[in-house]
């Protein structure tokens, strides 16, 4: 029997299509070389944005006659969607395995879900409430990691910085005897500590590297996000990241065209990415996700807005 997995998504879902790949491995599957060679096809969803929603429906319906299991972040009504079409299992019991990865890629998930409901998210939902994997147990995996030739540590967690005492684990793994860098994803600026600051700083292994999504810079577009920190507050942040951290480069997220953001609020983002001075920034226009709190007001920026305030964003760093 061969297997073939479809992974959509981020590196968290790229880490865990790893794991299903050791566990179907150790069931006795082959990995096929292509999906038409597949006995078995799992497909690692991603519901974050519509477009991979599409792209992954669109490959449902073409793969006829074929075993179909659907994993990783499914909302509900797509599941009963889909339901006479493949087998949905939820990701949960994979992730309490101790499955190490097949190929040794480096990538260890420390923590799994996000309580933060941001409005616009669909996390909570489809990966549930955050529950974290033993300080123990990751540090574990990351020896064995090193210890076969590994030269990068990628800590992942869709929250990271709210892992009970995430500055600790980053030290412990820092303290790992090896030529190795340590890398973490995503944090959220509201958890982003002055220990953690330092952490990053006293490591000579930790990259000076840091994904800090911000969303908009703009007081009551974040407080309708729900992102619990203002424009003052992220500015004050990278400031003190910057001072301690002389050499580190910061990437952040935004959203724009998110419901009622109107040309002077969308301003206050534009005035934030001139004085965060940002290495690199995804920029995503608002696309409203089924069972969020932002789905249930309207939509109300054009898209053609949307495109053109992406626009000036993506210019600007
Ligand atoms: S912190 Fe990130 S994963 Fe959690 S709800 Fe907000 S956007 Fe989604």
């Amino acid at each position: 029997m061969k297997y073939y997995i479809i992974t959509y998504g981020c590196q968290m879902n790229k880490s865990d299509s790893e794991r299903i790949a050791y566990l179907l491995e150790k069931k006795g599957y082959k990995p096929a070389t292509s999906e038409k060679r597949a006995d078995l096809i799992v497909i690692n969803m991603c519901s974050v944005r519509q477009v991979a929603v599409d792209r992954a429906f669109g490959r449902i319906s073409s793969l006829k006659d074929k075993k179909i299991i659907l994993t990783g972040c499914v909302l509900k009504q797509d599941r009963e969607r889909l339901k006479n079409k493949v087998e949905v299992v939820d990701f949960d019991d994979l992730f309490k395995t101790k499955a190490k990865t097949r190929y040794p890629q480096g990538f260890i998930p420390i923590m799994e879900g996000c309580d933060n409901f941001c409005t616009y998210c669909v996390v909570p939902f489809t990966r549930g409430r955050e529950c974290y994997r033993k300080e123990k147990e990751v540090i574990k995996e990351a020896k064995g990691l090193i210890k076969k030739g590994i030269k990068e540590i990628t800590l992942l967690g869709q929250n990271i910085a709210s892992y009970p005492n995430f500055p600790r684990l980053l030290r412990e793994i820092d303290k790992i005897k090896g030529n190795f860098r340590i890398s973490f994803l995503t944090s959220h600026p509201k958890d982003f500590s002055d220990e953690l600051i330092k952490a990053i700083r006293d490591s000579k292994k930790i990259k000076r590297y840091i994904h800090l999504p911000v969303q908009s810079g703009n007081n009551e577009i974040l407080k309708k996000m729900n992102r619990k920190y203002t424009k003052e507050q992220y500015l004050k942040l990278i400031e003190k990241i910057r001072k301690e951290i002389t050499d580190i480069e910061i990437s952040t997220d935004a959203i724009v065209g998110f419901p009622g953001e109107n040309k002077k609020q969308f301003q206050d983002t534009v005035d934030l990415f001139k004085k965060a001075k940002f290495n690199n920034a995804y920029i995503s226009s608002y696309s409203p996700r089924p069972g969020t709190a932002a789905s249930r007001t309207k939509d109300n920026v054009p898209l053609k807005e949307k495109e053109k305030r992406a626009e000036i964003l993506r210019k600007l760093f």
